[in-house]
């Protein structure tokens, strides 16, 4: 029987960097893609943002040649009502204080899969991994519990010492090899529509941009490609939908701001996709004993908005950097291969999910609830005309007089808010960095005539007493840049 190092199942980001990982330390070792080549039947949105750069930056400097490539520099958000007007245009370049982080600020980029895949295929071949496309994996061989080795539809049966499974959301190797035998909730359907575009009309009007719709019934990306876009949207999958998945992106498409924005851009629809992605609040095992599951197949996308390819690559990275370590040992059992989980879990990859439950609540009780959005919405167009300018061009009575029936409008909101805020936003306070509250409280203390003389050590130890939600952030064991571990937390909002 054929024997390898390390089999990959699923020629994705994740698997085609598995693979190039485990071949450079040197490991034999083979991937296997059901379709013709990588990229013919993924579909993504595909917007790979800054963090590539301080973690994959010659692959960013590579795919800036690749003839989809549209640069990311700025998101812009638009908020339609319940009659389908266009009411907000704003958007985000990010800070350029936290750019500095990366030299190259919020530069990301979209990116059609059709040229990422097949580039990522071609790192792992160069690095010396065997690709076999249009083979389909369907089966583990299991000796004694642990994962030997896999099978093929074709029969073919294939041993290794170490299997990597990144066979995307309905990972057959999970289920075979009897880790899970479906997702307890919270994949999700996501459907695409993609429109072919005049290039020279995107870069008049849309220029280096991402976009994202938000409405009362919707939430909506729009990723922009060097000649085409696409729409799409998630969580279709929740009970209280009553709209089928193509019938609410023609529900989007048909809206007047979406279609003078296909006017102006001469789109055609191309074609419509939906494709499953695990959008969890924490991925459930992620190992057994000669296997370990990545990317979609482990459950990695980010809780909040789902971005999930960086953490193909990253876990694929991190599973293939164990299994040659295992190997080494000559040790591939279960016990060994937890080590994958503690590592991903100690590394950037693991900080994503700290407030995974936190943040997937609050993306499915605000964006992906119609009825909370439809009021969120009205809240955050009274808030915008606050903002100096739309003062300035509220014509409908005495400038003043606007500003008070605004602030009125606002107050009669707020109680709602309030709910939401205390139910779901409160708990990601625990997050805020003790040396950020901290530096509040230092430049409060000024403006409190009974605390002012107080030393900064006494003062904290004031208003710990004083508020038991404000102590864990003042406890002087907290490390300073992290989030307030939840024990210690919970027990100064108690
Ligand atoms: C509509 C949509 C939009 C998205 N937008 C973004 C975005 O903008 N940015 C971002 O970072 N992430 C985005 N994501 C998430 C991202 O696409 C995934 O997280 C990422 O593709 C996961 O990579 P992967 O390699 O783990 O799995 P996949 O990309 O699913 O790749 C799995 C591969 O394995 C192959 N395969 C599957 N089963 C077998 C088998 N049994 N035998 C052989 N081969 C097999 C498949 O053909 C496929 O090539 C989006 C996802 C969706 C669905």
């Amino acid at each position: 029987m054929e024997k390898w190092d390390v089999v990959v199942v699923g020629g994705g980001p994740g698997g085609s960097y598995a693979a190039r990982t485990a071949a450079d330390a040197g490991l034999k070792t083979v991937f296997f893609e059901r379709g013709r080549k990588p990229g013919d039947k993924n579909s993504s949105g595909c917007g790979l943002g800054q963090r590539w750069w301080r973690d994959y930056p010659e692959i960013m400097e590579d795919l800036q040649d690749l003839p989809s490539v549209r640069k990311i520099e700025m998101v812009v958000i638009k908020l339609v009502d319940e009659h389908g007007r266009l009411r907000y245009t704003s958007g985000t370049t990010g800070s350029d204080l936290c750019a500095n982080r990366w030299p190259h600020g919020m530069d990301g980029i979209s990116i059609y899969r059709r040229d990422l895949d097949p580039y990522l295929a071609n790192l792992a071949t160069s690095a010396g991994a065997e690709l076999r496309t249009s083979t389909l994996v369907n089966d583990v061989i299991m000796d004694n519990g642990q994962v030997k080795g896999v099978k093929t539809e074709s029969g073919e049966s294939i041993q290794a010492d170490v299997v990597i499974a990144a066979d995307g959301a309905m990972s057959t190797m999970a289920k075979k090899s009897g880790l899970r035998k479906r997702w307890g909730g919270g994949c999700t359907l996501v459907p695409q529509l993609d429109f072919s575009c005049n290039e020279e009309r995107m870069d008049d009007i849309i220029g280096n941009a991402e976009w994202c719709w938000f409405g009362s019934l919707f939430a909506t990306y729009q990723v922009n490609f060097r000649d085409g876009m696409h729409i799409g949207a998630g969580q279709w999958l929740r009970d209280d939908w009553s709209e089928k998945p193509l019938d609410m992106i023609k529900k989007l498409v048909s809206y007047p701001a979406f279609q003078s924005t296909l006017k102006v851009l001469e789109a055609k629809p191309r074609e419509y996709q939906a494709h499953m992605l695990p959008w969890l609040e924490y991925p459930p095992k992620t190992y057994t004993g000669g296997m370990m599951l990545i990317g979609d197949a482990a459950g990695f996308p980010c809780p909040l908005e789902a971005e999930g390819i960086w953490h193909a690559l990253t876990s694929g990275k991190i599973a293939a950097e164990t299994a040659a370590w295992a190997i080494s040992k000559g040790d591939a059992s279960e016990r060994a291969l937890s080590e994958y989980e503690r590592r991903w879990k100690a590394s950037e990859l693991g900080k994503e999910f700290e407030f995974g439950k936190e943040w997937s609540s609050i993306w499915s009780a605000s964006a992906f609830d119609p009825a909370a959005m439809e009021k969120q919405l009205q809240l955050l167009l009274e808030f915008s005309m606050l903002h100096p300018f739309s003062i300035v061009f509220d014509w409908g009575d005495a400038h003043m007089d606007c500003l008070n029936q605004h602030l009125e409008h606002i107050m009669d909101l707020a109680p709602e808010f309030a709910d939401f805020g205390k139910q779901y936003v409160a708990p990601l306070a625990r997050g805020i960095w003790p040396k950020n509250v901290k530096r509040i409280l230092l430049n409060v203390k000024p403006k409190i005539p009974g605390l002012r003389r107080l030393s900064d050590q006494n003062y904290f130890k004031v208003i710990a007493k004083l508020s038991k939600g404000l102590a864990p952030f003042l406890d002087p064991n907290i490390k300073q840049d992290a989030a307030v571990p939840r024990d210690v937390y919970e027990r100064g909002v108690k």
